[in-house]
């Protein structure tokens, strides 16, 4: 067993919510993601919930009908406001804690009066609205997958696809906070400002070449104060929990708009992100070692490397992207994976990712949300976006039914889906994170 899993993380264990011990469900009890939700045709503040099986644990209901009579600490304050925010700034230990106090309550082998209360604390998932964990402060998007870095690069600068500098320095944008939205939430296709290679002047319109990109998003917890940078060895108690997101990007708008400065009105109409948090403790299991950079490529600075990153940085995600059209829906059929890849492909960790940002003394803050990148294998199956695998729409793919994409449609529905599995272990998921297109205005 990796030292840091705990009796959370013990595959035997059940729960008494029916719904938990499907071997096919996201969210067993060794899961137990945290998301913010109110309930449908009920008039309420956002309240903190824990997914368990196809049900929610109702935090503010459990603090209110049993936590605050057994505990007095801030664990219990924290699970009864509508955000996540003081959840998330708690020490890690206490995350844990909270962890720990969450199991408990779910298990199988919990007879006492506390069960019959939390059967009270239920709500199903159907009945919910989910939203937003946090208020996003900043969000930030790296570039950490070198395949999808070469075959971008490839399309681009066929003679030299990596630039110089991808080998020693996680590259990324700063993204929009504001249109970060959550699973399900419509997208409204862009408009912008694109220049076709065989014209002079540019023209506005809506984007022709809508496109998706797979990633996997993590939450600062608490933060660090500006000026003072994160060491490497201590980057990851700073890590929350992570999600699933998806960075919808304009292809058209971006190829004219990013030089010199990079993406701009490209990517910041929307970023959709899953809503259950699946805290870093939870995944324990399924950490491996990061990407083994190749003979010839050079070793991470040291302020970039440690012996734990080494060992343990990467995350073991398997990723999928699914694409259901408005004809797919009409017609009856299911969604089709378009491709599957893993996170434990990214060349840089999220450890390096959040030193790096704070190596020149740029503060981060709790609720502030960082992403991978666009996150593709080697294989053509697991590109994880439309511009790779149609290689920039010249390849158009076919679907069930008989459509073709070279980009997105309107009425097109992406879907994600994230799950990490390991003998051994309980096989946990992240949900979905889903997002259909709306025509342009
Ligand atoms: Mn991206």
């Amino acid at each position: 067993m990796p030292s840091s899993t705990n009796e959370t993380h013990n595959p035997n264990l059940k729960s008494w919510v029916k719904s938990a011990n499907d071997p096919n469900t996201d969210f067993p009890i060794q899961n137990l993601p945290v998301g913010l939700f109110t309930r449908k045709y009920v008039e309420e503040l956002p309240r903190i919930g824990v997914a368990i099986g196809d049900q929610i644990l109702d935090m503010s209901a459990v603090t209110d009908t049993i936590w605050e009579t057994v505990f007095e600490d801030m664990i219990v304050d924290a699970c009864s406001v509508e955000s996540l925010d003081f959840l998330m700034m708690l020490e890690p230990e206490e995350q844990s804690e909270f962890r720990r106090r969450v199991n408990r309550l779910l298990r199988a082998d919990n007879f006492g009066d506390e069960r019959y209360f939390a059967e009270g604390c239920l709500v199903s998932m159907d009945e919910v609205e989910m939203h937003v964990p946090v208020e996003i402060g900043d969000y930030t998007d790296f570039y950490a997958s070198i395949s999808h870095a070469t075959n971008i690069g490839k399309m681009f600068r066929p003679d030299q696809p990596l630039m110089p500098n991808y080998k020693w320095v996680p590259i990324g944008y700063h993204g929009r906070a504001s249109s970060i939205v959550i699973s399900g939430s419509p997208i409204r296709r862009p408009s912008g400002q694109t220049k076709a290679d065989n014209t002079e002047t540019p023209t506005f319109g809506p984007s022709e070449n809508l496109d998706y990109e797979l990633e996997v998003g993590f939450f600062i917890g608490y933060g660090n104060d500006q000026g003072e940078s994160l060491k490497i060895a201590d980057a990851e108690e700073h890590i929350f929990g992570l999600c699933l997101a998806n960075d919808w990007s304009a292809r058209d708008i971006q190829r004219w708009e990013y030089q010199p400065l990079g993406p701009f009105l490209s990517k910041s109409f929307a970023t959709t992100i899953s809503p259950w948090i699946v805290m870093r403790e939870a995944l324990a299991p399924f950490r491996v070692p990061a990407y083994k950079r190749p003979q010839g490529d050079p070793q991470p600075l040291p302020y970039l490397d440690s012996l734990k990153n080494r060992e343990r940085g990467g995350f073991d995600i398997k990723l999928e992207v699914h694409l259901s059209t408005e004809q797919m829906r009409e017609k009856g059929i299911a969604p089709h994976r378009l491709s599957s890849s893993n996170a434990r492909d990214l060349y840089w960790t999220f450890a390096q990712m959040l030193t790096h940002h704070t190596s020149n003394g740029c503060n981060m803050r709790p609720g502030d949300l960082i992403a991978s990148g666009t996150v593709s294998g080697t294989t053509k199956d697991s590109f994880g976006c439309l511009l790779e695998l149609t290689s920039r729409g010249t390849e158009p793919i076919r679907l069930p039914g008989g459509e073709e994409r070279r980009f997105l449609e309107d009425g097109d529905e992406v879907i994600f889906r994230g799950y990490c599995e390991r003998d051994g272990f309980r096989r946990i998921g992240f949900g979905e994170c889903r997002g259909i297109v709306m025509p342009a205005n």
